[in-house]
């Protein structure tokens, strides 16, 4: 079986929750492969990085210099192509970054490329059987992938759920030297935060979030009413934002906020990825939607199949009264 590798994204020295779904991922193409985790960066933070994926995996590779302190694909395939032996699977989170490096990393590798991945069914021989969710979710298309000249996935945040209290000791092994040319015609410029607008999603512990399903612009305050009476705050799915309803600070998603509630009323959101992959910290979701086959349903913790602008008043009343 081919050497499993995982590029490791992380933050201000925390490493993102996809660095333990990939560990997961990892163990359902190889049970007892040594997965080698990838932390690029520089300075302290890379340190702290490279801690935290020593607790998810059993080995880890440093790569530190100041040309890495903010990722550049183009910089970091090079880097993996070096490194990494030819006929590797290496997975990758499937978030924006993931995708910009993972096509072409797989080209320089000549090996396959699997996007977005929800699920792995396992490996048959040189053939690695993974599922991918087509039409916004409501059909699972089972794919066999030839992994005999390697393989790069780019994995779909949150499809692989981190198991809890599996962490270990692994070992940090600084590669740095090895690294090679990193010059690169990609030049980072500046960081830009996003404006956090009237309110800070990212804070509130209870989100009622509203989807195209809210169907028309007056009936935003239904679910502000709502969110009042629970002491939550609204958020919302790109749609609404798209179409001026709400403000781009509230929506949550892939392009929008990453939110870690500990409640998440999803009404009438179908459950894109790009949706829940703004949703962190398994939260309890709560979803109402009219289609009993949303994909929403299949992560909720609570499904009810209802029309969000009678279920959305009663709950209000109920709460106030
Ligand atoms: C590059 C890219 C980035 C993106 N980033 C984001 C992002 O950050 N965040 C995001 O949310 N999306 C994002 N999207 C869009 C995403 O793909 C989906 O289109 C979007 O999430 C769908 O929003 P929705 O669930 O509100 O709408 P829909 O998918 O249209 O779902 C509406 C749901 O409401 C239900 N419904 C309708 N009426 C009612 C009713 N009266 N009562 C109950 N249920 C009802 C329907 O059954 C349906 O399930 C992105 C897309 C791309 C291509």
């Amino acid at each position: 079986m081919a050497q499993i590798f995982a590029y490791i994204v992380h933050k201000g020295g925390a490493v993102d929750d996809t660095a333990a779904e990939l560990a997961v991922a990892a163990r359902k193409i190889d049970a007892s492969a040594q997965v080698t985790a990838i932390v690029v960066g520089s300075g302290s933070q890379l340190d702290a990085a490279c801690q935290g994926a020593a607790k998810l995996y059993p080995q880890v590779w440093k790569f530190n210099s100041d040309a890495l302190a903010y990722p550049n694909a183009e910089m970091i395939r090079k880097l993996l192509t070096k490194m990494v032996p030819a006929d590797a699977i290496v997975l990758i989170p499937h978030d924006t970054f993931g995708m910009d490096l993972g096509p072409g990393l797989s080209i320089k590798m000549d090996s396959a490329y699997a996007a977005d991945v929800a699920g792995i069914d396992g490996v048959d021989g040189n053939t690695l059987k993974i599922v991918r969710q087509e039409f916004a979710g409501m059909a699972h298309a089972h794919l066999a992938v030839d992994i005999s000249k390697g393989a790069v996935l780019t994995l779909r945040p949150g499809a692989f759920q981190a198991e809890k209290g599996a962490a270990g000791a692994g070992s940090v092994t600084d590669k740095s030297g090895e690294a090679g040319d990193l010059s690169a015609k990609r030049r980072y410029l500046e960081t830009l935060e996003a404006e956090v607008g009237d309110v800070d999603i990212t804070k509130a512990d209870v989100l009622v979030s509203v989807g195209r399903g809210i169907e028309e612009q007056d009936n935003i305050a239904i679910a502000e009413q709502l969110a009042e009476a629970m002491g939550a705050v609204v958020s919302c799915s790109r749609p609404i934002v798209d179409a001026k309803w709400l403000e781009k600070s509230r929506q949550v998603g892939t392009s929008g906020k990453t939110v870690k509630p500990k409640v998440y009323l999803a009404m009438g959101i179908s459950g894109s990825f790009q949706h829940l992959g703004g949703i962190k910290g398994s939260p309890f979701i709560v979803a109402v939607n009219k289609n009993p086959k949303a994909p929403i349903f299949q992560i909720a913790d609570i499904g009810i199949v209802e029309d969000i602008l009678e279920f959305m008043p009663a709950l209000t009343e109920k709460l106030s009264g």
